[in-house]
């Protein structure tokens, strides 16, 4: 039957809730430490308002400056103000609480005092950065403003007091750059390839003969001021506000506006984050690593996240602000360096990195300034990872002890197992191919598409289904609609830590970064490496393990994982992503309750699907058995079969394929269970889209003229095949078709049984509304049976097989005790249970449901994740209704919600025997159930970040 035509959107760390560490868990409850009508939490100094446990008031980042903070790692001051009041913002026509006003000065002052500087002083100023930070990190997507508090009189203040009028007006000038994009929204128009403000920072640049924005003097960064200044009063009609405290309100509300751009809305509903959670503003002290040589800025993990190797990874820049290492503008150093560079705040760097992952017990990532000298930490949160380094990362931390094993499963995405099955690039292919460049390995895995070089044209070209590598010279959060719908993203510019390497990894895509040796011509489309040129549409090929860049198209071949797996190769099986993978699902086995089973509808897949783990079959469709070769002959003339003696011909031919396959299926599962579902064909999907051709070619065949083919078609034509003539009303209007497919199963059993292997057939009636249908059925079924058992002269004993039912239609489901009766299993067909009971058709929903998406209606396409509220009700209720009559009957899932971890997760809840899914999510299921089990001992994941 038709498989759901949207893929699964992949969906990475959803969470659900979650504990904190039992550090900061034994100190207070999170709900404990929040106080109503307190708005604002401080931190600085070795303490704090808060901690780490708080994520869902104070977000990820204020959460763990806090408990930085309290654990004595050295953070600036500052205060978080919460994200109640973000919904408050939004729950009333964008206004504050009445006290916000008065808790906001009241924490300045703290931070005054801790700092010894003054917002606002023409002597001492203190300068602020204010940033989001939702409870989940979302890098990128909502704004943030530095060196708040600057005007015309406050940067001569900071020129004095520091001796450093270049560095008091570079300040100046990026916080006008932030501001002036940020809050008073003037930045690249449509059509304009570059920033504005890079634009006027390049012909400073070139006026004063420099190549970095570090070579500008004090008197051209002067300049630059004035004219961003003019720039934002061109383009916004406003001068932008002088008043630190008016600053201070604007930046305020543009975090908080920034939580519904259409940048932080599309990443929320790719990663399920909910709209009502709301950002957090993080007001915070500035200090600065754009004072000279002995300053510097930097960002690092403290393990490689693309790899999970157990490194110290990061980069920094001397002399820079830490959007310059994010943003890609100057090129930055590899961590290691730094150890020559600033040697002090290296070893004090390398003593925080490990009591940072002993103290949050995973990897941190982590942004920190040099000022002067003194290095100060200003972020930390659980790093993300590719699947490759979340299952690498999570073993070797077991083998370190610093978690146990069910905290390392907890801990790995089940669908970023997915990353470790993804091809690779065919050896020999990929040495014969033209390298045109190389940059940094930022996303591993091996992807091939053409070239486009914008989002828009991106997202276009893979709406025509082609395979899309976005190249950009750095990407930015505009582009995440774009690096969503490619395979690939490779960029010019930008480090390891830039934003396409971040987001790319995060979403398990391929990335390759920084290609310093290759240029862009935006004008003229073009992608330039070691002397080959190309253009728009031209196929590149990228091998993000490595870093290298290919003109044209390379061949693929199969993970490590599905080498060692599935195709038996030795050195595949001694690398070490092959031996973690395997590691991994062992333990999963052992937690483990619920069963895995597979769709699968040939031997060979049944073969691949119990290499993946699965414990039997959950489902094979019988219809499926006829999509391959001239076999759908048989299945169109069954239908097209105007009497029984026209049907029982057709039949004839179906058995013998069938009886076939069976036993193919039989031998592979050796002894496990199978699943079978008698014939479930909606006509249209096997005569709906006949062409003359093929009814020529069928008339032929079956002696039937095309004529006639083409009436018989037009007289079965409906206007709604997925609730027509289908499922067992095909079976009810025609026995015949039920009791052939019984014979072929059965002899096929009763075959393969001969020759010693166990067979376990589990015969599945389709689409049941009435416990009657199943009834007459399961007499066919019953009375076939016996006829076979005669035929062969074996006993009842000697050839045995179980009757059940698919739930899939709701009324099965709310009758559900009523068609026990008759079945000894129930597998739920989530895809038509969800068709069914949303009313919304699984061929043609998927030109409305990203509206639906988009307005928020439905967080998830619910053919992909089961939709817990309303269609798992009706699963709950098939459960409770089954067993209400046979306590121990046997109840699975079969459909795609199989393979997804939620829905996996909600089986599992809802007590369920097993899932069933295709053969290459099986081990996305066995992760995702092992999970669960654990979840409902009540732990979860002890996150910080
Ligand atoms: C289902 O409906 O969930 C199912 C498994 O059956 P099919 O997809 O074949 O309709
Ligand atoms: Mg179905």
């Amino acid at each position: 039957m038709a498989t759901v035509k949207k893929k699964a959107a992949k969906k990475a760390v959803k969470k659900s809730a979650k504990k904190a560490t039992k550090k900061t868990a034994a100190k207070k409850s999170a709900a404990a430490k929040a106080k109503p009508g307190k708005y604002v939490y401080v931190w600085g100094d070795g303490k704090a308002d808060g901690d780490g446990s708080m994520k869902a008031l104070l977000g990820g980042k204020g959460a763990n400056l806090a408990e930085m903070s309290n654990i004595g790692v050295p953070v600036p001051a500052g205060f978080t103000i919460t994200t109640e009041v973000c919904t408050y913002y939004y729950d009333n026509g964008k206004k504050y609480p009445k006290t916000l006003d008065a808790q906001i000065e009241e924490n300045i002052a703290k931070v005054e005092k801790v700092m010894g500087k003054k917002f606002g002083d023409l002597e001492n100023p203190l300068l602020l950065s204010v940033r989001s930070g939702a409870r989940e990190s979302m890098p990128g997507m909502m704004d943030t403003i530095l060196n708040l508090g600057i005007n015309d009189e406050v940067v001569e203040a900071l020129a004095t007091k520091t001796g450093n009028a270049k560095f008091a007006w570079d300040s100046y000038r990026r916080f006008l750059q932030m501001y002036g994009s940020v809050v008073m929204e003037v930045e690249a128009e449509a059509g304009e390839h570059h920033d504005p403000y890079e634009v006027i920072l390049d012909e400073a640049k070139e006026k004063a003969g420099v190549k970095d924005d570090s070579g500008l003097s004090a008197d051209d960064l002067r300049e630059v001021v004035e004219k961003f200044k003019a720039l934002i009063k061109d383009r916004s009609g406003k001068n932008f506000p002088e008043d630190p405290r008016a600053q201070l309100k604007g930046a305020v509300n543009a975090v908080f506006n920034s939580w519904n751009n259409d940048r932080a809305i599309v990443y929320r509903q790719k990663y399920g984050i909910p709209a009502a959670w709301g950002t957090a503003v993080n007001v915070q002290a500035m200090v600065f690593g754009n004072t000279g040589k002995t300053s510097g800025t930097g960002v690092a993990f403290t393990r490689d996240p693309a790899t999970g190797e157990n490194v110290f990874y990061g980069e920094y820049l001397i002399d820079a602000q830490g959007e310059d290492v994010v943003a890609g503008v100057r090129t930055p150093k590899p961590i290691a360096k730094m150890a020559k560079d600033l040697p002090k705040s290296y070893k004090e760097l390398q003593v925080i990195r490990k009591k940072l992952e002993k103290h949050f017990r995973d990897v941190q990532d982590v942004e920190f300034t040099i000022e002067e000298g003194k290095l100060w930490m200003l972020q930390t949160r659980n790093g993300k990872r590719t699947g490759f380094a979340a299952v690498n990362i999570a073993l070797d931390m077991v083998k370190e002890r610093l978690i146990k094993k069910e905290e390392a499963i907890l801990r790995i995405p089940a669908d970023d197992l997915s990353h470790l099955l993804a091809p690779i690039f065919d050896s020999k292919a990929e040495k014969a191919a033209t390298k045109v460049g190389s940059g940094l390995p930022a996303g591993p895995g091996a992807a091939s598409g053409k070239i486009y070089f914008s989002a828009e044209e991106s997202v276009a070209a893979a709406a025509k289904g082609e395979s899309v590598i976005l190249v950009r010279q750095a990407t930015s959060p505009e582009d995440l609609r774009g690096m969503i719908a490619a395979e690939g993203i490779l960029t010019t510019e930008g480090g390891a830590s830039s934003h396409a390497a971040l987001v790319a990894r995060q979403m398990g895509k391929v990335c390759v970064c920084g290609a310093h040796n290759m240029s862009i011509d935006y004008d003229k489309k073009t992608l330039t490496g070691n002397g080959v040129t190309l253009n728009e549409g031209d196929e590149l090929s990228l091998n993000g393990f490595v870093g290298s860049v290919y003109a044209g198209e390379i061949q693929s071949s199969p993970s490590q994982v599905i080498q060692g797996l599935l195709e038996n190769k030795a050195a595949a099986k001694r690398s070490d992503t092959y031996k973690k993978f395997m590691e991994l699902m062992t333990w999963t086995d052992k937690l483990r309750k619920l069963g895995v089973r597979t769709n699968s509808d040939t031997p060979e897949q049944v073969e691949q699907a119990i290499k993946f783990g699965a414990e039997g079959i959950g489902l094979t469709r019988a219809e499926h058995m006829f999509f391959e070769g001239n076999r759908i002959d048989s299945v169109r003339e069954m239908i097209l079969a105007d009497d029984d003696e026209g049907r029982a011909k057709a039949l004839k031919k179906i058995k013998v394929f069938m009886k076939k396959d069976f036993k193919g299926i039989f031998k592979a599962l050796d002894g496990r269970p199978a699943t079978i579902r008698l014939l479930d064909p909606p006509l249209h999907e096997f005569i709906g889209t006949m062409t003359d051709e093929q009814k020529q070619d069928l008339s032929e065949k079956i002696g039937m003229s095309a004529s006639d083919i083409t009436k018989r078609i037009h007289s079965l034509h409906e206007e709604n095949p997925m609730l027509g003539h289908r499922g067992c009303r095909l079976g009810i209007s025609y026995p015949a078709i039920t009791a052939t497919q019984v014979e072929a199963i059965l002899e096929a059993a009763a075959e393969v049984q001969a020759k010693g292997t166990k067979v376990l057939p589990e015969i599945m009636v389709p689409l049941v509304s009435y416990a009657r249908e199943l009834e007459i059925q399961k007499q066919v079924i019953d009375e076939t049976a016996d006829e076979v058992r005669k035929k062969l002269g074996l006993k009842k004993s000697q050839l045995k097989y179980t009757v059940g039912t698919m739930i899939e239609i709701p009324r099965a489901a709310i009758t559900a005790d009523e068609v026990a009766e008759h079945a000894e299993f129930f597998s739920f067909g989530t895809n038509d249970l969800t068709q069914t009971g949303l009313g919304l058709s699984r061929d043609d929903s998927s030109s409305f449901l990203p509206a639906y998406q988009d307005a928020e209606v439905l967080s998830n396409n619910p053919f992909a994740s089961l939709d817990q509220g309303g269609v798992g009700k009706l699963v709950e209720m098939g459960v409770l209704g089954g067993r209400s009559v046979k306590p121990k009957l046997k109840l699975g899932i079969c459909g795609e919600h199989g393979g997804d971890p939620d829905s996996v997760k909600f089986f599992h809840r809802a007590g369920l025997n097993y899932v069933s899914c295709s053969p290459f999510r099986i081990p996305v299921a066995r992760l995702a159930a092992a999970q669960a089990a654990l979840e409902e001992k009540g732990l979860a994941r002890g996150e910080v970040s």
